[in-house]
């Protein structure tokens, strides 16, 4: 199993802060760049971040990437200089358990661009809007399978992995082996 360098570990991480940047534009345009509508987006910033932190202290640790530049958007690393590595065997419900907490992520930007289209149509909007659902629901899940899940020795037991879209993904995993462990 590869490691991932700087470089790749940067990209890796382009589609989530794109997420955000998005997510923060789709709440500040769709409500007019109003004060109120300017804290939403500042708002929605500081809860990405938020989330990240709570995925580094909460769920990283439980990972067979922990601690190692196999994970590839770099959490595993930094969350192994503040937090102690837990039992792999609790990463299932650790995932169902925290995962949740960063799914408004996705859906608050996504509501309140439909929300400000219906109540201001604008092509500029609409564009924003669908940039952030392209990105926030096919191109950052997509990376994420192909990259580390696709390669994840503990796909067998993520709730994530464990639909039929990603389990058609298992087919085209790049070695094709299961339960592999790290050495
Ligand atoms: S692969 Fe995911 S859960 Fe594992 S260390 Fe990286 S960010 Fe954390």
């Amino acid at each position: 199993m590869r490691e991932y360098t700087n470089g790749e570990t940067i990209i890796a991480n382009i589609p989530y802060v794109a997420m955000i940047v998005m997510g923060a534009s789709t709440i500040a345009f769709g409500f007019g760049l109003t004060l109120s509508a300017i804290w939403g987006a500042l708002s929605y910033g500081v809860y990405g971040v938020v989330g990240v932190v709570w995925i580094m202290i909460f769920l990283c640790p439980y990972c067979a990437y922990f601690a190692t530049r196999r994970c590839p958007c770099g959490y595993g690393i930094i969350s192994a200089r503040f937090v102690r590595r837990g039992d792999r065997e609790c990463f299932a419900p650790k995932f169902k358990r925290h995962i949740p907490v960063i799914v408004p992520l996705w859906l608050i930007p996504t509501v309140c661009g439909i929300v400000a289209l219906t109540h201001s149509f604008s092509w500029w909007l609409l564009g924003l809007t669908f940039a952030f659902v392209l990105n926030s629901y096919v191109v950052l899940p997509f990376a994420a399978m192909r990259q580390s899940c696709a390669e994840c020795p503990q796909r067998d037991d993520c709730p994530w992995m464990s639909n039929q879209a990603v389990a058609s993904l298992r087919n085209v995993c790049l070695c094709g082996e299961r339960n592999r462990e790290i050495t």
